[in-house]
């Protein structure tokens, strides 16, 4: 390792952040990194550990010893060689991974976990920089074609990796534009747009066909791409929100977050000139405490709300690990994002009852839970006395997502689902019951994140590579 028990003297150093006033003028990204000098520092905190759990807390398996023992050698050509062995796209999860991996870091047991993330961000951009990033080395090209159906961080892992093996790839998308969530659903202010156009680039350099605007089942018959193609991997997402059916949801004002956050980033992109969901001068209720939750705040806060407010059914997560959640497991301890930072108040154990208005919104009633534990299931029931009325303009509907859309090309094609409505396919060879049928990423494991996306993408390319080849 670089420097053996840096650990011990050096401690864990973060990015900083534009200051909030200035950064909540824009969209922009706006952290500012650690300087290489500073990286390669952090690096060397790393212990190499003989278990070295950081490579089982990522769902991608990264080898992060060795490309830490490389940034701390000053050999970023080699950490990048490391990092895109197991990555296919390190620019996204270094902005947006929730970072397993630390969580996993044996340094985590006592002390700040090694900046894995940081380290990887810039691993990844300084490849960029110096044009290590490139279409794959050429392979003999095989006489098999692949159709992926969704353009999302799976289906573009999927299409990446297959090219890479010969194969000829086409992603079928029904948006302007691929990337999927990370397009249309993470902000700006997470994860700039260019970031995936650039990738999308190099990918359409490496010969992957990218047909967008194209709706599979309606702009094209899921049977002609039976017809044509020797493997179809399903990447749809599970795009199916969770609804909030209580009085007054068919109020003017009560919207997925979804429906709120694509129209920004729409607007952001230049895809649409107008909103027609705008919290400019609003007062807003995002209800669910997760990443879409946030990233409603965050733009809420950036259209200028005067007031944001966002609420988990779930309890208040503890400041420190419980014993029900140890080490190298991902800590569910209370992390605040940097959307959360910036503004907005959060509050936990409050479920919503009624949403008040006529013909608009105007006010949400809501209670206080208290949770406990019945014949062995964790339930929660009202806390009496505790129901109040808040007046809000906008709420965003931000409580996860169900399952893949299953009218259309999920039906049609006649694949077993699981009782959530996901793709059946097991994680061994994501076959579905259909003959040359494959499906990976939210559509097939449920909402999820965007590293099992990329994992999921890239391991379902190999068991796809696999059966090309025996036939
Ligand atoms: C608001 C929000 C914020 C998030 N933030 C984070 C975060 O910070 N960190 C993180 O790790 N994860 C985050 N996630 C989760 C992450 O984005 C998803 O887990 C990930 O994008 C799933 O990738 P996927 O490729 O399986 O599906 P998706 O990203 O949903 O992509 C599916 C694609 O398929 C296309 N499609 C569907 N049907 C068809 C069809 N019939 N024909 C053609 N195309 C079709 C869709 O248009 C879409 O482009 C967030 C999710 C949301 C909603």
């Amino acid at each position: 390792m670089g420097v053996i028990g840096a650990y011990l003297t050096t401690e864990r150093k973060d990015e900083s952040y534009q200051d909030k006033v200035s950064r909540i003028q824009n969209f922009k990204e706006f952290t500012i990194p650690l300087s290489k000098e500073e990286l390669k520092e952090q690096a060397t905190r790393c212990m190499d550990c003989g278990v070295p759990f950081c490579h089982s807390g990522c769902p991608l398996g990264n080898v992060i010893p060795d490309f830490n023992d490389a940034v701390a050698r000053e050999d970023w050509e080699t950490a990048a060689q490391y990092l895109f062995d197991t990555n296919s796209f390190p620019e996204f999860t270094g902005r947006v991974c929730p970072a397993p991996c630390e969580s996993a870091c044996v340094l985590s047991i006592n002390r700040d976990a090694v900046s894995i993330k940081q380290i990887e961000k810039r691993i990844v951009e300084t490849a960029y920089e110096n044009g290590w990033v490139k279409p794959a080395d050429e392979v003999d090209a095989s006489e098999y074609n692949v159709a992926v159906i969704g353009g999302g961080p799976a289906g573009m892992a999927a299409a990446d990796r297959l090219s890479s093996l010969g194969h000829s790839v086409t992603v079928y998308e029904k948006d302007k534009f691929v990337g999927g969530l990370l397009r249309y659903g993470i902000p700006d202010f997470k994860l700039e747009k260019k970031v995936i156009e650039r990738r999308v680039e190099v990918m359409k350099e490496a010969g992957v066909q990218f047909i967008t605007s194209t709706e599979v089942g309606k702009d094209i018959k899921l049977a002609d791409l039976d017809n044509s193609y020797d493997a179809v991997l399903f990447t749809i997402g599970a795009q199916v929100p969770r609804d909030l059916p209580i009085e007054g949801r068919d109020l003017d004002g009560v919207y997925f977050a979804m429906e709120y956050l694509r129209e920004s980033n729409q607007l952001e992109s230049g895809e649409i000139k107008k909103l027609t969901i705008d919290a400019k001068d609003k007062k807003v209720l995002v209800i669910g405490g997760g990443d879409t939750g946030s990233d409603c705040l965050g733009t809420a806060i950036r259209q200028g709300a005067s007031k944001v407010t966002q609420i988990d059914i779930v309890p208040k997560p503890a400041n420190e690990r419980e014993a029900t959640n140890p080490w190298p497991e991902y800590s569910f301890t209370l992390k605040t994002s940097t959307s959360q930072k910036e503004g907005g108040n959060r509050d936990w154990n409050i479920q919503t009852t009624k949403f008040i208005g006529n013909g608009k919104l105007e006010a949400v009633e809501m209670q206080e839970v208290k949770w406990l534990t019945k014949d062995g299931r964790r339930t929660f029931e009202a806390v009496e006395g505790t129901s109040k009325i808040e007046e809000y303009d906008l709420v965003f509907l931000a409580a996860g997502f169900l399952s893949p859309v299953v009218e259309g090309i999920v039906a049609d094609s006649g694949v077993v689902l699981t009782d959530r409505k996901n793709i059946s396919a097991s994680q061994k060879d994501y076959k579905t019951s259909k003959e040359k049928f494959f499906a990976a990423g939210d559509a097939r494991r449920g909402q999820s994140l965007v590293v099992w996306a990329l994992s999921e993408g890239r391991d379902a390319a190999i068991a796809i590579d696999k059966y090309l080849r025996k036939k």
